[in-house]
């Protein structure tokens, strides 16, 4: 980041585009972004009063576009697709219409593994950055940025905080503790640079150091992990009151956010706590939620969206479930067209009551595949699935979860982080986690045994970002 200079950041930057009194700044700059270039393709526009809307039809037209150019560019540059789309004998010029998508074949998260470089549209030297994640299948997955990719990064990351509410004189604390495969904090506070937001970062895990540098930074706005934010309110909040920081909004990212852990949050600090969702695929930060928090407004300036049957590879009916398929219209690293996540999710169709008229958005995902295990009756269960139950207890910091098998009973074992262990507490949660259907069922089957409830200290569970919050040691199991 280092090397790009700002003014020339500033000036490539859309997000700087819009208009002050624009109400929805993230659509108001993707409505941009689509009008400049279907301008340039020489496409005619229907009329509008202001450059900072754009109708749904017209913006698909923008999206297939940009596939179009992708699919070309790919074929040219990135030797993976160059087979693919011959072999399946499609052009780029068949795909007219948002249907015609369905004839373009599918990537894999397996194939980018294996062959990274073959879905690369540069050489290596050309990589502003690049970094590597392990994904559904635990293969490892190298996915390189150009800085013009970052550029557009910092471009919608700048324009969800204007939408969230940042303004001049506001200051956003950056909390990511731990974090050290890819540092998502450079691309925030350039964002906020360009924009003219005041931003401070700290990976301390030390509590009591975050809240000094916030007070330092007059913070307004927090986003983080919310495990740690969770953790600072749970262990912060019983001697200070965190309302009198008068914090106008928080953001959730990189976990998935259980409502039980919004509602506590909202009461400590009282402000919204807003979701953030992304794929490290596409470089994170890729839907963010609106005051409505009822789903998540996703970029489609730069990445495609498409809902599928994983059967038979077709689009499902809006608000349908399906496998999230996802296509990046801008990328000039690694090339990802039609590539399947594997993730279960649904979209709802605009417009939103926040205002926004166009964009579609990704009804809140309940966490990764790569998260879920099996239990009892063929249950699967997932952390956030816990979190929702175990953060209703405001007692409760931090916990863990070990899957073990007496006999052919499931055990779960919740280690919980505390302050006030006690019986009572414990009753309390095995009675509220014995509740969940996927866990009440197998009790009630004998396949599950009454669940466990150990107690830590606090500070004993090291915090990190990435712990695996459940832990299988079962030996044998689908
Ligand atoms: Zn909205």
């Amino acid at each position: 980041m280092n090397s790009m200079k700002a003014f020339f950041v500033r000036r490539m930057l859309l997000s700087r585009k819009v208009p002050k009194d624009c109400e929805n700044p993230l659509e108001g700059w993707m409505a941009i972004k689509a009008r400049e270039t279907l301008k340039k393709s020489g496409f005619k526009l229907q009329d509008y009063e202001r450059k900072d809307t754009i109708s749904r039809e017209d913006f698909e037209e923008y999206q297939l576009l940009r596939f179009r150019e992708q699919m070309k560019y790919a074929e040219a540059e990135a030797p993976h697709y160059r087979n693919l789309y011959k072999d399946a004998g499609i052009r780029p010029e068949d795909i007219r219409t948002y249907e015609d998508l369905e004839r373009v074949p599918f990537t894999y998260s397996h194939e980018l593994a294996e062959k990274q470089l073959a879905f690369c549209g540069v050489s290596a030297t050309k990589l502003a950055k690049e970094f590597t994640t392990t994904g559904t299948t635990g293969t490892r997955k190298r996915i390189g940025f150009t800085s013009g990719d970052l550029v557009d990064k910092v471009d919608i990351i700048a324009s969800a905080l204007s939408n969230i509410g940042m303004r001049k004189g506001d200051s956003l604390h950056i909390m990511f503790p731990a974090v050290s495969a890819w540092d998502p904090s450079l691309l925030m506070s350039a964002a906020c640079k360009v924009l003219g937001y005041g931003s401070s970062t700290c990976t301390d895990t030390d509590i009591k150091v975050q809240m000094e540098v916030m007070r330092e930074a007059k913070t307004t706005h927090i986003i983080g992990l919310p495990s740690f934010i969770y953790r600072v309110t749970a262990l912060m909040g019983k001697e200070t009151d965190l309302k009198a920081l008068k914090i106008k909004k928080i953001i959730s990212t990189s976990e998935p956010l259980s409502e039980s852990v919004r509602g506590a949050l909202e009461d400590a600090w009282g402000c919204k706590v807003l979701d953030v969702w992304g794929m490290t695929e596409m470089g994170l930060a890729c839907a963010v939620e609106c005051d409505e928090q009822d789903g998540l407004h996703t970029d489609e300036a730069n990445i495609l969206f498409e809902v599928i049957d994983p059967e038979t590879g077709k689009h499902v009916p809006p608000g349908q479930e399906g496998e999230l398929v996802v296509s990046g219209l801008n990328s000039q690293g690694t090339i990802l067209l039609r590539y399947r996540t594997s993730d279960t999710v649904s979209m709802q169709d605009p417009p939103c009551k926040c205002g926004m008229s166009f964009n579609k958005k990704l009804n809140k995902p309940r966490g990764r595949m790569d998260m879920q295990f099996k239990v009892g009756m063929g249950y699967k269960v997932y952390p956030l699935l816990f979190d929702e139950v175990l953060f209703k207890e405001s007692d409760v910091v931090e916990y863990q979860l070990r899957i073990t098998k007496e006999g052919y009973r499931d055990v779960l074992t919740f280690e919980v982080e505390t302050l006030v262990p006690g019986d009572e507490l414990k009753e309390r949660i095995i009675s509220m986690v014995s509740d969940v259907r996927e866990i009440s069922d197998g009790i009630a089957e004998d396949l599950i045994d009454i669940p466990r409830v150990e107690f830590v200290e606090v500070g004993s569970m090291e915090y990190s970002a990435k712990a695996k919050k459940i832990e299988d040691l079962r030996e044998n199991y689908d």
